[in-house]
């Protein structure tokens, strides 16, 4: 969570700082700062509560605040309450020390009481003001040296950081070290940058360094040297970034839910080309053959939120098409049960930042035991991307929207080219319906664009759901997993009460939460489950529900049930949960806009969850 920027180099850095954290306020937006040095004078410190624009408007746009070295932040506050006070950056009292900070410092008070005795006062609730004061203790207490200063913090700190730091004898230099949370350095001509993720520096350069675990990294004009923790210089290599600047813009759409829910067909359709030539899947990319996937008994998909939706999507898949056994693990918990694993698994965690916290410690436990694993992930150079045995990216290019549209889509489809795999490697399908399968997977761009195609229906129902109070999502099987990522992002973005249930669960408990006017979404597109959705769909009416039906081409039968009824195109019914979330994600949006909120950035939410 939070997003960093640090700048040192020829431009005036306040509004590279400011556009930079633009980029990243899906990260976080309760407060924001940034601070600012001019040479060898005093660095300028500015931060204010709530969204970046009013740090935008205070400072001209950057204009008013003169300096070509600076840091900036945007928060998601864990310790203490966002205020303008809370706020990064942090300063020792005498200005010595100044930094920004993402993550948690699990060990905190015990610090904090430690320097107290040493005569340090604390003026916010921040962890931050923690690591920043420790800092320039052990700078004061042994030799005046950055790297130093930090190594020894390090060692002391407990929890996740990404810490980037001025020293007031160091004017246009910038110290960073990491843990845990992610941390890019770009570099162009005689500019350097860091930042928390790539779209807030790829305006400048595609050309970066992944900074490492625990490990340092100075900053000056035009140059990156790393260290590790024992203050020794290690090289690192610089790699390009394919993502083009264009694709972390909004362009023409009014936010960029909107826009990245429209990039869906490209970008699932860039996936399948990842791995499919001439016809056929090839995981030479992923490193994963055939003999492996014929060795795997037992499959794990641990995730977290939508991401874990795509799991419980993909066992339905995955068990259809092969004999694998298939468990779907909640991330959270995952990596605290007492499981013994199953020697011949893979763990197979999913991720789109590749940042997610609790995601990349279940990849860790699993890969304790011995366990294979592979990442699904969209950014590149991602711990999760690094840490996993075997790595599956998503071509969704940049994903700016907090809740998650086409890294979702192209997760599943990944999951599919998989599942479609584990079956053929293994001898588990014939070869003319794998063909047919993978041919079913490349029609899948065309069948999505066909369905924004007709938005303006679901833009006309969803006005008329602004009051709703409660929504349940019902489906079987394949239709349940929909539900659930249906129902995220109804209640993440519009803040309506929603729950999603087996179909056939309602009648063990919540269909007694049914009454007059509650919404009803049904999700009934698996050919052998739909009469029994439909039964449960007449339960539910006739205690008074206001029911939408979301269902393949051809069903018109729904349409005595519901009151609205959205079509899909025809597809494989494995595949079908690919198009039925295209609508229930444009209907969130509606619904969120109508209700007069900012659908990219709601409330207490943030991308890229990096803490536990
Ligand atoms: N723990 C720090 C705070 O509460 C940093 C939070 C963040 O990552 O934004 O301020």
């Amino acid at each position: 969570m939070c997003g960093i920027v640090g700048f040192t180099g020829t431009k005036q850095a306040a509004p590279v700082l400011l556009d930079g954290l633009s980029k990243l306020e899906y990260r976080g937006y309760d407060s924001a700062g940034i601070a600012v040095r001019d040479g060898e004078s005093e660095t300028e410190i500015i931060k204010e509560k709530g969204k970046l624009k009013n740090l935008q408007e205070m400072t001209d746009n950057g204009k008013a605040v003169k300096g070509c070295c600076g840091i900036g932040h945007t928060r998601w506050a864990t310790h203490g309450e966002p205020s303008a006070l809370n706020a990064h950056p942090h300063s020792s009292d005498d200005g010595n020390v100044i930094a920004v900070h993402n993550g948690i410092i699990e060990n905190y008070q015990e610090l904090r009481e430690k320097l107290m005795k040493h005569g340090y006062v604390f003026h916010t609730q921040t962890d931050t003001e923690v690591a920043v004061k420790l800092i320039d203790y052990y700078y004061k207490k042994y030799a005046p040296l950055p790297i130093e200063a930090i190594a020894r913090s390090m060692v002391r700190i407990r929890g996740s950081y990404a810490l980037c730091v001025m020293f007031k004898d160091y004017p246009g230099e910038i110290y960073c070290a990491r843990k845990d949370s992610p941390m890019i350095i770009g570099v162009s001509g005689e500019d350097t940058f860091v930042a928390s993720d790539v779209p807030a520096i790829l305006k400048y350069t595609r050309n970066v360094y992944y900074i490492g675990n625990m490990e340092i990294a100075k900053l000056e004009q035009g140059k990156a040297t790393f260290f590790t923790i024992d203050s020794e210089e290690i090289q690192k290599p610089l790699t390009e970034i394919k993502w083009d600047a264009k694709s972390a813009d909004k362009g023409n759409f009014e936010h960029f839910m909107l826009k990245e829910i429209y990039e869906q067909p490209n970008v699932i359709r860039e996936t399948i080309d990842s791995v499919v030539k001439d016809g056929k899947i090839s995981f030479d990319t992923i490193n994963l053959t055939d003999e492996e996937m014929q060795q795997i008994e037992q499959v794990y998909i641990v995730a977290c939120g939508s991401a874990y939706h795509v799991g419980v999507d993909l066992q339905y898949v995955m068990e259809s098409l092969t004999s694998l056994q298939v468990r779907v693990e909640l991330a959270s918990e995952f990596r605290y049960r007492k499981m013994t694993l199953n020697k011949k698994s893979i763990v197979i965690v999913i991720s789109q930042s590749g940042e997610t916290a609790d995601t990349l410690e279940a990849l860790r436990s699993a890969k304790n035991q011995g366990i294979k694993t592979l990442g699904i992930v969209n950014v590149v150079g991602s711990s999760i991307a690094r840490e996993a045995d075997n790595v599956f990216y998503t071509q969704a290019g940049p994903e700016i929207a907090v809740a998650t549209t086409k890294a979702y889509s192209t997760q599943l489809v990944a999951g599919y080219l998989l599942s479609l795999q584990f079956a053929k490697a293994r001898n588990e399908i014939e070869e003319c319906r794998y063909q047919a399968l993978l041919e079913e997977i490349y029609t899948i761009p065309d069948k999505v664009e066909r369905i924004l195609e007709d938005k303006e229906r679901l833009q006309w129902y969803s006005a008329k759901l602004i009051n709703i109070g409660d929504a349940f999502f019902i489906g079987r099987g394949i239709d349940y997993a929909i539900g659930l990522e249906g129902s995220l992002k109804l209640k993440e973005i519009s803040y309506i009460h929603s729950e999603a249930y087996a179909a056939g669960e309602l009648k063990h408990g919540p269909i007694s939460l049914i009454e007059n006017g509650t919404l009803v979404i049904s999700i009934a597109t698996q050919d052998t489950l739909i009469e029994k959705t439909v039964s449960n769909m007449a339960e539910v009416k006739s205690r008074g529900a206001k029911l939408m039906a979301v269902t393949t081409a051809g069903n018109y039968f729904l349409e005595d049930t519901a009151e609205f009824t959205c079509y899909i195109p025809k597809i494989d019914p494995l595949f079908a949960g690919s198009l039925s979330v295209i609508p229930l994600q444009l209907l969130s949006y509606y619904v969120s806009i109508g209700k007069g909120f900012d659908a990219d950035k709601p409330r207490n939410l943030a991308k890229s969850v990096t803490v536990e």
